[in-house]
C-alpha cells in the first residue's frame, strides 16, 4: 500500500511505540502515587512535556495535556467562554470542526460568533479581522493550515492585531505542528491547539498551550490533575509516546520539510503536467509542505478513490471528518468552488515514510483512473478530455 492521507492521520514512529511499551507493562503505576511507580511515571510525564513544549518554544508549565485535538479546542471555547469576559467569538469559515461545532453550541448559549472569510486560494484577509474586533470580543480562533486544502495563514499578523487589543489569541495548529517550524512566543500565540496522531505519536492524546498569562475555566472536573484544568489519571504511555513523537519531530524538522516539500511538488508537478483538465487547489506558495490537492473536473472524487485504493493507494476527498457527515467541504464552498469543482476534488498528504517511487506510481495510476472514469462522466461533451491541441 502507498499511505497519501497522512493528513487524516499517520504512522506510528517505531521509537515512539518502543518508549510507550514500558508503561503498557511494568511501569503501571498512577502518577498521583507517592511511591516509586508513581514517581517514575510522574517523571514521565513531566519529561514528555518538556519534549511537546520544546517543539513550539513552549515553557512546559504552558502545556495541558488532552484527549487530542478535538479536545484542545473545546477546551479553549468552553474555558475561555465561561470566564464571562465578553460574548463574542471570532474564527473563521475553514476551520475544522473540532472549533466549528463547539461554537454552534455556543452560539445556543447566547455567545456570537463571527466566521471571517476567505479568497479562492483560502487565505484570511487580516484586515477583516481589524473589522470584526469588538470589545466585547472574549476569544479569537484562526487555524494555522487548513486541514483539506494546506493554505496557511497568516498567523503572526492575526497574533499581532489580538496582542495589540489584549484579545486572546487561539490557533488550531494540529496539521501545522511537526510540518512548519512554529515558536509560539515569536508568533505573539496565547493558546495553540496540537494533535500526537497526526505527527506520528499515538492516538487519543495531544495538547493545549495556554500561555502563563491565560486564565481559562477547567472542562472536567475531579481530581485536580492537569493544574485543576483537566481532571482524570494520566494516559502515561500514550503522553510519553506524544512527547517521544514531538521530540523526533524536532530533531529532524528541517530536513524532513525539505524531503516532504521536495517529493510533494515533484507529485503536484507531474501530476499537472501528465493529467488534462487538473488544477491544483489552496495557495501555491502559502501552504503545508505536505499537501497537495487537486480537482479533477469531471470525475467523481469518491469513485476515484475507491479506485485509488484498489491500485494500493490510500488517499482522500477532504477532511475524514466531513466524510461522516455526508455534506459538501465547507472550506471547498468558502473558497467559492462549484459543485463540480468540490465533487471532483482529491486530497493526497505526504510524510516523511513515503519515497519518490511511491510519487512515481501514485501519478501512472492516476493518469489510467482519471481518464477512465472521464470516459464514463457525464461532462465528458463538455470539457473535451485529453485532446488539449
Ligand atoms: C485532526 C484535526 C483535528 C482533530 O484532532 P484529533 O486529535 O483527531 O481529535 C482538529 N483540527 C484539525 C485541523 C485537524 O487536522
Amino acid at each position: 500500500m502507498i499511505y497519501l492521507d497522512n493528513a487524516a492521520s499517520t504512522q506510528i514512529h517505531e521509537d515512539v511505540l518502543n518508549s510507550m511499551m514500558p508503561y503498557l507493562k511494568e511501569q503501571y503505576g498512577n502518577p498521583s502515587s507517592i511511591h516509586r511507580y508513581g514517581r517514575l511515571a510522574h517523571k514521565a510525564i513531566e519529561k514528555a512535556r518538556k519534549q511537546i513544549a520544546a517543539l513550539i518554544n513552549a515553557d512546559p508549565s504552558e502545556i495541558l495535556i488532552t484527549s487530542g485535538g478535538t479536545e484542545s479546542n473545546n477546551t479553549v471555547l468552553k474555558g475561555i467562554s465561561g470566564k464571562n469576559i465578553g460574548n463574542k467569538i471570532i474564527t473563521s469559515l475553514i476551520e475544522h470542526d473540532a472549533i466549528l461545532e463547539p461554537c454552534k453550541k455556543l452560539v445556543e448559549e447566547g455567545f456570537i460568533v463571527d466566521y471571517l472569510h476567505v479568497d479562492h486560494f483560502g487565505i484570511i484577509d487580516p484586515s477583516e479581522l481589524i473589522d470584526c474586533l469588538t470589545e466585547d470580543t472574549c476569544l479569537v480562533s484562526i487555524m494555522f493550515g487548513n486541514n483539506e486544502v494546506g493554505t496557511i495563514q497568516q498567523i503572526s499578523e492575526f497574533a499581532k492585531i489580538c496582542n495589540a487589543k489584549k484579545i486572546p489569541f487561539h490557533t488550531d495548529a494540529i496539521q501545522a505542528v511537526g510540518k512548519v517550524p512554529i515558536d509560539v512566543k515569536a508568533l505573539g500565540i496565547d493558546f495553540l491547539s496540537i494533535s500526537s496522531h497526526k505527527l506520528h505519536g499515538p492516538k487519543g492524546i495531544g495538547a493545549l498551550y495556554i500561555k502563563n498569562d491565560m486564565n481559562i475555566d477547567p472542562v472536567i472536573l475531579g481530581g485536580g490533575q492537569e493544574y485543576g484544568l483537566r481532571s482524570g489519571t494520566e494516559n502515561v504511555a500514550n503522553i510519553v509516546g506524544f512527547g517521544k513523537a514531538c521530540e523526533i519531530a524536532r530533531n529532524n524538522l528541517i530536513e524532513n520539510i525539505s524531503y516532504v516539500k521536495n517529493l510533494r511538488d515533484i507529485l503536484v508537478e507531474k501530476v499537472l503536467h501528465e493529467i488534462p483538465e487538473v488544477t491544483l487547489n489552496g495557495d501555491p506558495k502559502s501552504r503545508l509542505p505536505n499537501n497537495a490537492h487537486f480537482t479533477f473536473l469531471g470525475v467523481n472524487g469518491e469513485d476515484l478513490i475507491i479506485k485509488l485504493d484498489e491500485y494500493g493507494i490510500a488517499a482522500s476527498t477532504g477532511s475524514a471528518c466531513s466524510v461522516n457527515t455526508q455534506r459538501a467541504s465547507h472550506v471547498l464552498q468558502a473558497m467559492k468552488f462549484s459543485h463540480e469543482q468540490i465533487t471532483g476534488s482529491l486530497r493526497l498528504t505526504l510524510g516523511v515514510f513515503n519515497n519518490h517511487d511511491e510519487v512515481e506510481q501514485t501519478v501512472s495510476s492516476l493518469k489510467i483512473i482519471v481518464e477512465e472514469l472521464r470516459s464514463f462522466s457525464p461532462f465528458k461533451e463538455k470539457y473535451s478530455f485529453g485532446l488539449k491541441a
